[in-house]
This record gives C-alpha cells, sequence and structure tokens, in this order.
C-alpha cells in the first residue's frame, strides 16, 4: 500500500491513514490556505516498524524521497544544498488528538555548511545560528536522548557570563558560540538525509512514550494505532521584528464566548509560545503590527470554523509579513463552553440539535451540577480509588459522622474518611463536602448514597490505611493525613490531593436549559429518579424526572429518630413486639409517602417493599448495642442475643427483599397500609398519586402471588374504609438470574418490572458488591475485565440475561412496562443499551438525571 502522501492527496476524513494533525494538513492544503508544503508517512507504517522490531521497511525512503523532490519543487529550495536550504519539521500525529504527548523535530536539515549557507541566503546570520541551536537541542533531546536540561543551562552560563538577559539579545556570534559547546555535547550526523531518517524513527518510537502510553490509557486509546510522521517545509517566526509565531482559537474554550481568541509572540518559533519563557501577547496586537496578515488571520479562522463546523484551535506562523497555517484541530474546551458552543452553533445555524447534543459529554453535563476540580490546577496525586459519586471538593479531614457534624456546624468544610459507610454515618455524609472511603465499590453504601446527595465520593481508595485513634490516614506511600488537614477530592477521577485545589463553580445556564429542552424533545426513554426524601424527589423533580422509579423504603429509616425503630423491628423476640415497632414506622411511612407524592403529584411513584440488607441495620460493636439497648428499652443481652442468631454468612444473599415478606406479611402489610393511606389523604388534598408497589429480589411466580394477594388485600382494605379508590400499579424487580429466565411468567403476574442491575451484576458475576473494592482494581489494571461491571453494564452476560427477560415477557405480554433501576441507569453506555433494548424508563440518582436525559437523547439520535 501507500505509504508516503502529499499535502494534496488526502482530506480531512483520512485521519486513520495520516493522523489527525496530517489529514487537516491535507484539507487546509486543499482549501488554498497558506500551509507550507510536505508530506506524510502513514500511520500503518508505524506499525509495521513495530512489527519489524523497529525496523523502517526497506523501501520507505525510496518512497519519501520521491515526495521530498516535489516538496522542493513547490519551495523552491532544496533540502541539504547550502545555497539554497530547505529545512524540514518532523512532526507526530495520530488518528486522535494526544497533544503534547509524542515527540516533533524543528529545523532538520542543518549542519555547519547548510547553516553558513542559510545566514548568506538570508542576509540574517542571528536567525540562521538561532535555528541551528535550536536544531542540536531538539534533535539531541528528541532522536538521541540527550537531556534538554543541559543545553538550556549552557545558555544560561553564557548568558550570565555575558550579562545578557534573554533570547533577543543574543547576536549571530553569541549563537554560534553556544554552537561550539553544543557539539563538544553531542554528536549528531552532519548528512540531512540521515537525520530525516532518525528523526522518522524518533517519531514514531514516541508512540511508545511513558507520557503517550499513559495518555491513552486514560483516555481509551487503542495501542494499536501508531503515529503517522508529517515531514513540512519548516517556516521561520523567528526571522526578526515582522515574524513571530502564535496560537488561537476560533472561540474562548473556558467560557464559549464567540470571539476569536489567541496569543501571539513577535520575533518567535512555536516552541517558544507553548514552552512560557517570554509572556505572549493577545493575537489583537497582530492588528496593530501587521494589520494585513490580522485580517488574513481573521479570516482563516472564520472559514476553518465554518468548514469544520466546530470550533477550532490553531497554530500558526507569520514570516516577514507572511501568514502560514500549521495546525487546525477541534479544540478542547470545558463543559460551559462545550454546551455553550453547541447551543450558539445550532442558533448560528452551523449544525443542528441533534448534532449540538453528540457534542456534549457527561463530564461537561456534570460541570454545571457540581463543582469540579480544575484539571489545570491539580496538585500531586497522592491516592487514587474509584470515582464513586462526581464533583470536587475540598475541607478538613474528619473520621467520625459525630465530628463531621460538629466540624461542620463551626463553619469548616469537611472531608469524612472512613473505611466503610453505614445507615449510621448519614447525618455526618450529608454535612461532608466530600467523601472518602478505603473499602466498597461503586455500588457500596457510600457510593450509592453519596450519589444520591450529589455528594463527591470516592469509595474503594485501597491506598489508605485509616487509624481511627490516632486520627490518620496513611497511603501506601508514606504520606500521612491527619485530622484536620485540608485535603481535595475529585470524585469525578476519583483522586485525592493535598490541600486547596481550586474549583470550577457549578450553576445552571440558559444554554444548558436549551440543550436539555432538545434532549427531551429527541429521547424515546423516560427518565425517573432513585429518591426517598421529599427533598431529593424536589430536586429530581428540578433537573427533570419524569417521576419515581425507585424508592428504597429501608432508606427512608435512616434518619436518627426512625433507625431505631427499624433495628427494634428487626431485632423484636416476637410477633407482638414486631407490631409494636411497626406501628411506630407506620406513621413515618405513612407521613413521607404523602411527602413524596405532593412532590410528584400527578408522576409514577414507584415503592419498593423493604428489602434491608440486615448486616447494614445491625449494631456493630457492644458500644452500638449499650446505646441502642439505651434507646429502646430493651436489654443489651437481649440485643447481643438477637444480632448473633441474625448474622449471616452472605447477606447479600440472605435473608431480604421479598424473603422478608414471606416470613412477616405483617411488615408488608404495614407498608402497603402506609402507601395507600397516603395516597388516599393525597387525593383528598386534589392529588392524583401514582404509586406503583413493586416486589423486590423475586425468584419465581409463586413468591409475586402469595405478596401481590398481601398487598391487593391491603389496598382493598384501605380504599373500601375511605371509600376512595387509587389506581395503582403492582410489579416486581429482575435481579436474580432466576427471575430473568423466568420473566416470561413473572410478566403474566404484573403490571411491571424493573430491572434492579446492582444485584443482578452481584449474583452473575457472582461478585459481591460491597467487597469488590479488594480486587475490582487489579482486575482492571490486569485489563481482566475492560470496565467496572457495577458502573457500566456487562452488556455481554448481564445485558443478555436483561434482553431474555425482555424479549421473552413481551413475547407473552405485549407492550409490558421495563424500567431499570440500579446505578446503571444513569451510565451513558448503559443508557444506550437499555435504548437498544427498548426498556420504557431508566431510573437514577437525582443528580444524574440530565446526564441521562442527555444520553437518552444521543442514544436515540
Ligand atoms: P504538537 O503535536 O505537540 O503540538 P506539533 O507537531 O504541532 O507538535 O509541533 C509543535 C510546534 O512546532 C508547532 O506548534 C509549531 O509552532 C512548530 N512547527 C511545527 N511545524 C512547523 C513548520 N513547518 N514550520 C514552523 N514551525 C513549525
Ligand atoms: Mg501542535
Ligand atoms: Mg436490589
Amino acid at each position: 500500500a501507500k505509504r508516503v502522501y502529499l499535502f494534496n492527496e488526502g482530506s480531512k476524513d483520512d485521519r486513520d491513514l495520516l493522523g489527525g494533525k496530517g489529514a487537516n494538513l491535507c484539507e487546509m492544503t486543499t482549501l488554498g490556505l497558506p500551509v507550507p508544503f510536505g508530506f506524510i508517512i502513514t500511520a500503518p507504517t508505524c506499525r509495521e516498524f513495530f512489527e519489524a522490531g523497529n525496523k523502517l521497511p526497506p523501501l520507505l525512503e525510496q518512497e519519501y524521497r520521491v515526495a521530498l523532490d516535489l516538496v522542493e519543487k513547490q519551495m523552491d529550495a532544496r533540502f541539504g544544498d547550502p545555497d539554497d536550504p530547505l529545512l524540514f519539521s518532523v512532526r507526530s500525529g495520530a488518528a486522535v488528538s494526544m497533544p503534547g504527548m509524542m515527540n516533533t523535530v524543528l529545523n532538520l536539515g542543518l549542519n555547519d555548511d547548510i547553516a553558513a549557507g542559510l545566514a548568506r541566503k538570508t542576509g540574517n546570520p542571528r536567525f540562521a545560528y538561532d535555528c541551528y541551536r535550536r536544531f542540536i537541542q531538539m534533535f539531541a533531546d528528541v532522536v538521541m536522548g540527550i537531556d534538554g536540561e543541559q543545553f538550556e543551562h549552557e545558555i544560561e552560563r553564557y548568558k550570565t557570563a555575558h550579562g545578557k538577559q534573554n533570547d533577543v539579545e543574543m547576536s549571530a556570534e553569541d549563537w554560534q558560540e553556544i554552537i561550539r559547546v553544543y557539539k563538544g555535547l553531542v554528536n549528531f550526523p552532519e548528512d540531512p538525509f540521515q537525520q530525516l531518517k532518525m528523526a522518522v524513527e524518533a517519531v514514531f518510537l514516541s508512540w511508545h512514550t511513558p507520557r503517550a502510553y499513559v495518555y491513552r490509557e486514560m483516555n481509551n486509546i487503542p495501542e494499536t494505532l501508531g503515529t503517522a510522521v508529517t515531514v513540512q517545509a519548516m517556516v521561520f517566526g523567528n526571522f526578526g521584528d515582522t515574524s513571530g509565531s502564535g496560537v488561537a482559537f476560533t472561540r474562548n474554550p473556558s467560557n464559549g464566548d464567540p470571539l476569536f481568541f489567541g496569543e501571539f509572540l513577535f520575533n518567535a518559533a512555536g516552541e517558544d509560545v507553548v514552552a512560557g519563557t517570554r509572556t505572549p501577547l493577545p493575537v489583537s496586537a497582530l492588528q496593530e503590527r501587521l494589520p494585513a496578515v490580522y485580517d488574513e488571520l481573521y479570516t482563516t479562522q472564520a472559514l476553518l470554523e465554518h468548514h469544520y463546523r466546530d470550533m477550532q484551535d490553531l497554530e500558526f506562523t507569520v514570516q516577514e509579513g507572511r501568514l502560514y497555517m500549521l495546525q487546525t484541530r477541534s479544540g478542547k474546551r470545558t463543559g460551559r463552553a462545550s454546551v455553550k458552543i453547541a447551543v450558539d452553533m445550532v442558533r448560528e445555524g452551523l449544525i443542528t440539535e441533534k448534532e449540538a447534543l453528540m457534542r456534549v459529554s457527561p463530564e461537561h453535563v456534570e460541570s454545571f451540577l457540581h463543582p469540579m476540580v480544575d484539571p489545570a490546577r491539580k496538585t500531586e496525586i497522592v491516592a487514587t480509588g474509584l470515582p464513586a459519586s462526581p464533583g470536587g471538593a475540598t475541607g478538613r479531614i474528619v473520621f467520625s459522622a459525630e465530628e463531621a457534624v460538629e466540624v461542620a456546624a463551626g463553619g469548616d468544610s469537611v472531608i469524612l474518611v472512613r473505611r466503610e459507610t453505614t445507615p449510621e454515618d448519614i447525618h455526618g455524609m450529608k454535612v461532608a463536602a466530600g467523601i472518602l472511603t478505603e473499602l466498597g465499590g461503586m455500588t457500596s453504601h457510600a457510593a450509592v448514597v453519596a450519589r444520591g446527595m450529589g455528594v463527591c465520593a470516592i469509595t474503594g481508595c485501597g491506598a489508605l490505611t485509616i487509624n481511627y485513634a490516632e486520627g490518620t490516614a496513611t497511603t501506601d506511600a508514606g504520606v500521612v493525613m491527619r485530622r484536620g488537614d485540608v485535603i481535595t477530592l475529585d470524585g469525578t477521577a476519583g483522586e485525592v490531593m493535598l490541600g486547596d485545589v481550586p474549583k470550577t463553580e457549578a450553576s445552571s445556564s440558559d444554554d444548558f436549559q436549551t440543550l436539555l429542552s432538545w434532549a427531551d424533545k429527541h429521547r424515546r426513554l423516560k427518565v425517573r429518579a432513585n429518591a426517598e426524601t421529599p427533598e431529593d424527589a424536589a430536586k429530581a423533580l428540578e433537573l427533570g424526572a419524569e417521576g419515581i422509579g425507585l424508592c428504597r423504603t429501608e432508606h427512608m429509616f435512616f434518619e436518627a429518630d426512625r433507625i431505631d425503630q427499624m433495628r427494634g423491628m428487626i431485632l423484636a423476640a416476637n410477633r407482638e413486639e414486631r407490631q409494636h415497632y411497626l406501628d411506630q414506622l407506620l406513621t413515618y411511612q405513612e407521613e413521607d409517602m404523602l411527602a413524596l407524592f405532593r412532590v410528584m403529584n400527578g408522576l409514577p411513584v414507584t415503592v419498593r417493599l423493604l428489602d434491608p440488607p440486615l448486616h447494614e441495620f445491625l449494631p456493630h460493636t457492644e458500644d452500638d448495642m449499650a446505646a441502642l439497648s439505651q434507646r429502646i428499652g430493651k436489654p443489651v443481652a437481649a440485643i447481643r442475643e438477637m444480632t448473633e442468631s441474625l448474622q449471616e454468612v452472605n447477606p447479600m444473599l440472605g435473608f431480604r427483599g421479598c424473603r422478608l415478606s414471606i416470613v412477616y406479611p405483617e411488615i408488608t402489610e404495614m407498608q402497603v397500609k402506609a402507601i395507600i393511606s397516603a395516597a388516599v389523604r393525597a387525593t383528598e388534598e386534589g392529588l392524583r398519586p401514582h404509586p406503583e408497589i413493586m416486589i423486590p429480589l423475586v425468584v419465581n411466580v409463586r413468591e409475586i402471588r402469595l405478596i401481590s394477594k398481601i398487598i391487593d388485600r391491603g389496598i382493598q382494605a384501605v380504599m373500601q374504609e375511605k371509600h376512595v379508590s387509587i389506581p395503582y400499579k403492582i410489579g416486581t424487580m429482575m435481579e436474580t438470574p432466576r427471575a430473568t429466565l423466568g420473566a416470561d411468567r413473572l410478566a403474566a403476574e404484573v403490571e411491571f418490572m424493573s430491572f434492579g442491575t446492582n444485584d443482578l451484576t452481584q449474583m452473575t458475576y457472582g461478585f459481591s458488591r460491597d467487597d469488590v473494592g479488594k480486587f475490582l482494581p487489579q482486575y482492571l489494571e490486569k485489563k481482566l475485565v475492560e470496565q467496572d461491571p457495577f458502573v457500566s453494564l456487562d452488556t455481554r452476560a448481564v445485558g443478555r440475561l436483561m434482553e431474555i427477560a425482555v424479549t421473552e415477557s413481551r413475547a407473552r405480554k405485549p407492550g409490558i412496562k421495563y424500567g431499570i433501576c440500579g446505578e446503571h441507569g444513569g451510565d451513558p453506555l448503559s443508557i444506550q443499551f437499555c435504548h437498544d433494548l427498548g426498556l420504557d424508563y431508566v431510573s437514577c440518582s437525582p443528580f444524574r438525571v440530565p446526564v441521562a436525559r442527555i444520553a437518552a437523547a444521543q442514544a436515540k439520535v
């Protein structure tokens, strides 16, 4: 296959072949823009190079020499000819942009003779020797692996000795001195063609630099891609005062303002702009000093944005008052800028609403909902865990919920650091700015609760060793964080940093609302929220939820004053005692449900029957037991005895879900009575409640029949007593593999089904949700799983079970309503899958609702 392409032989659609940079240089050339001519060696050649054990294909040099001849003709100069020298830049560029990750060599093609020739021909020896010293330095660094520091050091030493401040004061003679010193440090090849060949190899090899590797890991870029090599005629920003180099954006990349925006340095090469040794001027400075160049640049950027129909990031150089374009690509931008630019471009008629929706990522959406750690200002990351709940937070370390409440009351922002969290920690979690746990996965208590509250959290941070007694958290690397120390969490990335790292503010915007309204117009999937408190429900509604898809009734008893009643009920020795606590819980339950119906007036509220993993509610220590004994007036011994008898070996597979209703029907009776009484009262207030009662963790149809009977009986009793008729539905959850495989039979008995994919994933994998933190990071690192299956649905196996369930139950009962209420309901990839599967709705944490609305639209577009 053809390995070498001239700039007039490709287009922007050839990214895979020519790399993004090369493809766009071709496109600009075809558009008639001023691009210094050149050629590209393809990315597949890079793969050939690696496969041959880092050897260039034998015929490659011949091939690119042909292209090189044509570039010489076009540029009217000759590579390696001292009388008429042509110099090259040798640039890297993969199909996916990896800015600054790989290598570039500039001013290639110089040696002593040719540098002297360049000085003669241009009549500008200072410029020629500046190029030469830059070349030696860069070639030594990039191609020969000699540390660039030494060279900078020599320049500094020379300047000090000769009383010079900066590069501008350096004369041709000064640079020649420097070059003599350099040549003592490095022995580089004099032959330009040898230089070129070595530079091409070096660019290929730079695909494997550690930083490029890490970047690909982070951004899921395939290792096999490889980089193309662009060989381009040099133009010179360092030629004098009517020359210079700049970078620009067609719109402001931080806030999206539709204003041309950039920086320029006079008499400087492009690398000086990036190096930051001199402070660049705003690009408008060109308008004063070189107005014709500015006009041309302005027209060019407008043309490019229009042509690519996206905000562009440009690199350009001016040589002796002439503009040259060196690069264009879609510019990186913040979340706010991304939304503003997308919405503006629709208004400008540049893109469609659907295209605008595709331009926004979940991270972009999150930046409107949570403060985010400013990526440019991150400090050293001292520990990494699971990105359990997005956003950024800074605060003082506390090690208990009580301490959190106390310190927060004093006006300080706190980060709650725990080995894990339990329902008892809720009050501390509520006041914390962020939560950090050593144990637990993406669906652990800490993760689920934090996401629900919209609080930033990192779980499964195995690198920490927490010592409650001493008030320290120590990382594996030996960094000690003490009670009261200020740390910053990046919950979006799962990273812990010391001190206060700056964050961007979160707040909605008109553009954001506009984009969301387009999402609503273009999606099919409905979006509901997982919420149990009126506050969460109100938040969800505000963020666009179309009902509640999961109200976890056991969460309603997490509050300090009711958790005791809940525990009393669990620890009851007999039916009578249990009934005593149930009566009290009934009051809470009814009030809570009424509050929810008020918020969600006219919208469905799916209430799941009690499903408490017992270990989350049982007292853990002697102190806990003593305190509970005090509060509920039950002897410690009795509490201990019940606690012991209730201990389970596998609590997640234990006495929970509908199994509770089977053994203690009175619990279900209480819940149904509370739900329907609340619905009656809501109706009496003139509201339209839509309760949907959901039976959790079923494995067969007989369970459903038995429990439905209890539910129906309870509902009829209330409705008859009050003489009010309430529309209601009974449904069930698909959480066990067995239920999904018999879904058609279950569907026959109910009106809706909802996938509880946290449990379904747990049971399909046999990975305990609470314990994955111990081994899942290794699975990810060793690539034994592509992704955390608790974050993004495993479409292969769990998805297959879901597909069987949907297809078979709809065959038997066409149109039966299907939803998903696991944490996956807020994950964009999983939402795509649910859309394709034909589910009716997804349900997620309130703060994920906007992400889900956009993702549902993207799935359909
Ligand atoms: P990166 O991918 O790291 O941005 P580039 O290949 O874009 O690397 O090269 C870095 C800089 O080198 C460019 O921004 C530009 O200033 C300079 N450069 C590259 N090619 C040329 C050229 N042909 N003439 C002048 N300067 C160049
Ligand atoms: Mg560049
Ligand atoms: Mg479940």
